[in-house]
């Protein structure tokens, strides 16, 4: 049925064009930006699915400017909201947000200036929503249009189901004409059914975008000794924003304070902190006072910082789509970012046993366990399988990838190797469970192996045995990371339960008479060089200068109290650092910089660039002289 606002004529193309240039400064839309802003405009109800970073925002942020009418978005974080009507008042489009953590005064003055209609967008928590004094005030300024940001939490298949977000279903019986957009970043069939379903949309424009995610680089490697691991690869990202993600709080706490004791700004965060303390660590990330946070699963949406140069898992998450959830939010500005994950085996077994013991707490039904299970194997087929790291992926949310080689993942940048001697190492290992009796756990096999003196193994004797010592010149965290190796590979067994004791199958003895080979990956460590992505993306950029910029962006950022993200991107500030323009005529041909950024902050820019220029100049001349 014909709305009655919708009577006005399309607006075209270039009109569109024009709002995204005059608040964003950006020259076109991306793949589906386009299909979802006329939905908007349309409105027709719509799914979108984009990847993290994909632009999801600008799709619901422009049709009501381009309308000229005021639009609701339901999203389920006060942090979120926050960082959005930041975001887009540093462009001059006026948004705000309504939420718990306003007082009173504050909250009549917003809903004064919404009834006002000053207002494009009005961002508001799902609980609020189907309140009566807000339901009032939206059917006062006759709105029309809702879009439900980071709608997969409707739904209790996906990885952050919110009980709230089912009352979103009356949505569309509370506004009979109004349509409804839902955006999410998780791709999951089942998630994006739901979705559809709960929320009652009709006859949805379906867009999904593409999942893969060129600028990331992935690497999966061998987990030994992960604190060192994570400081080694943090050593490639010096001054640069970085989470690491662990499974326990505790893991969270330990990593930090390690790297806070090699000489990094690093804390933790998790869901056991006060509110008060994980907002001073989020407030503290976001103005690049600390670079790195270490963090549970907990650290996520609230996030958006644009310039994460590194996400490093110490542990395999359990599933992809945390995975993917997690690695997309490094690098949303487009510019290389990587992602390293440091795989045991010993890590899905530990998720099996919470998954068992949540389980038998809860009460959880059984397809609901075998559901966590079947996520954690596609988890650790994505760490083990030899594959392109980006096919894999595009291929887990059912894309194909149309490269043989993406030059962004370990296995493709050729940096992935089997131990020379894999077959004659796992022979080894395995006859060493022989020799036990396949009666002992890792930890003891292990010992034997590496010829550990001590009671237990005096005691049994096995000091006796042929393979103890075997391996003494190998580290024990390495022979350890190879027994599970041949578990993941299915060469060797490990029973269930509390006491659990390496067992040897058909394929155990096929390694141990020279039928069967096995390639055991070792933890190479990856160049500390930039790779051809990364240099590309510093091609010609004056780093000095740029790092000039990023202070001063943090110096505005204090001085509004808002995230430095909200001033600038990083991708904007490396094309300043390129370009170095002298004139603000100069500044509207970049990227990023809207109408509203170039009157409030041009000035200071030019003058940053030009004093930087002087001060080459000036050293240069002193050099000379000298
Ligand atoms: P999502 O919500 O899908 O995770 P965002 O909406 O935060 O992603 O957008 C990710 C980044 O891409 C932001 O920095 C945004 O400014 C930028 N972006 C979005 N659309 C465009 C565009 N058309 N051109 C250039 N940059 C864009």
């Amino acid at each position: 049925m014909a709305s009655v606002a919708n009577t006005a004529s399309a607006p075209t193309t270039e009109e569109i064009l024009a709002i995204v240039r005059r608040f964003w400064g950006f020259e076109n839309l991306r793949p589906l930006q386009a299909e979802a802003i006329r939905a908007g405009l349309d409105r027709r109800d719509s799914l979108v699915v984009m990847p993290t970073g994909g632009g999801k925002s600008l799709c619901y942020q422009v049709p009501p400017a381009v309308a000229g009418r005021t639009d609701i978005v339901v999203s389920p974080l006060i942090a979120l909201m926050k960082d959005q009507v930041d975001a887009l008042r540093a462009c001059g489009y006026p948004a705000a947000a309504l939420h718990s953590g306003m007082d009173p005064a504050q909250q009549r003055q917003i809903e004064a200036e919404i009834a006002a209609g000053n207002h494009h967008l009005i961002f508001v928590a799902p609980e609020r929503m189907l309140t009566p004094r807000f339901l009032e005030l939206a059917h006062r300024l006759r709105v029309s249009t809702f879009a439900i940001d980071e709608a997969h939490c409707i739904s209790h298949w996906g990885h952050d189901f919110r009980p709230e977000y089912r009352q979103l279903a009356e949505l569309k019986t509370r506004f009979r004409h109004a349509s409804v957009h839902a955006y999410t970043a998780t791709a999951t069939g089942r998630v994006r059914r739901d979705i559809v379903e709960q929320l009652g949309l009709s006859d949805p424009a379906v867009l999904v975008g593409s999942f893969d995610r060129p600028n990331l680089l992935y690497r999966v490697i061998p987990k030994l000794r992960v604190d060192e691991q994570v400081e080694e690869t943090l050593a490639r990202h010096r001054g640069e924003a970085a989470i690491v993600y662990c499974i326990t709080r505790k893991d969270t706490e330990a990593m930090a304070e390690y790297l806070r004791l090699v000489g990094l700004r690093a804390a933790h965060y998790h869901a056991g902190m006060e509110p008060e303390e994980r907002r001073r660590t989020q407030d503290r990330f976001a103005a690049e006072e600390i670079d790195v946070v270490v963090a549970t699963v907990a650290f996520g949406m609230g996030i958006d910082r644009s310039d994460i140069r590194c996400v490093i898992h110490s542990a395999m998450p359990k599933s992809i789509e945390h995975y993917q959830q997690e690695t997309g939010r490094a690098g949303r500005d487009g510019l290389p970012a990587e992602c390293v994950l440091f795989y045991s085996a010993a890590d899905l077994l530990r998720w099996h046993g919470l998954i068992e013991r949540s389980a038998a707490q809860a009460g959880a039904p059984a397809d609901v366990v075998e559901n966590g299970r079947q996520l954690l194997e596609e988890m650790r087929r994505f760490a083990t399988v030899v594959r392109c790291r980006h096919a894999m992926l595009s291929s887990y949310f059912g894309e194909e990838y149309p490269r043989n080689n993406c030059a962004a993942c370990d296995l493709c940048l050729g940096e992935v190797e089997g131990a020379a001697d894999s077959t004659l190492l796992a022979q080894k290992i395995l006859s060493c469970v022989a020799r036990v009796e396949q009666r002992f756990g890792v930890e003891h096999v292990v010992d034997v192996l590496l010829g550990a003196d001590n009671e237990r193994v005096r005691r049994l004797r096995h000091n006796e045995l042929s393979t103890y010592r075997l391996l003494h010149n190998m580290p024990r965290k390495n022979v350890t990371n190879a027994v599970y190796q041949l578990i993941d590979a299915r060469v060797l067994e490990r029973t269930p339960g509390d006491r659990p004791v390496l067992k040897l199958n058909a394929a155990s003895w096929e390694v141990m008479r020279g039928k069967r080979a096995v390639t055991l990956i070792e933890a190479k460590k990856p160049r500390a060089a930039r790779t051809a992505m990364e240099q590309a993306a510093w091609r010609e950029v004056d780093e000095a200068l740029f790092e000039s910029l990023r202070a001063l962006r943090r110096e505005i950022a204090l001085e509004r109290g808002v995230p430095a993200y909200v001033i600038f991107h990083d991708s904007t500030l490396r094309e300043l650092a390129q370009l170095k323009p002298a004139t603000m005529e100069g500044l509207r041909n970049l990227r990023g910089i809207g109408e509203r950024k170039i009157a409030d902050f041009g000035a200071r820019v030019i003058e940053r660039i030009a004093a930087y220029e002087r001060g080459k100049v000036n050293v240069g001349g002193a050099q000379d002289a000298g």
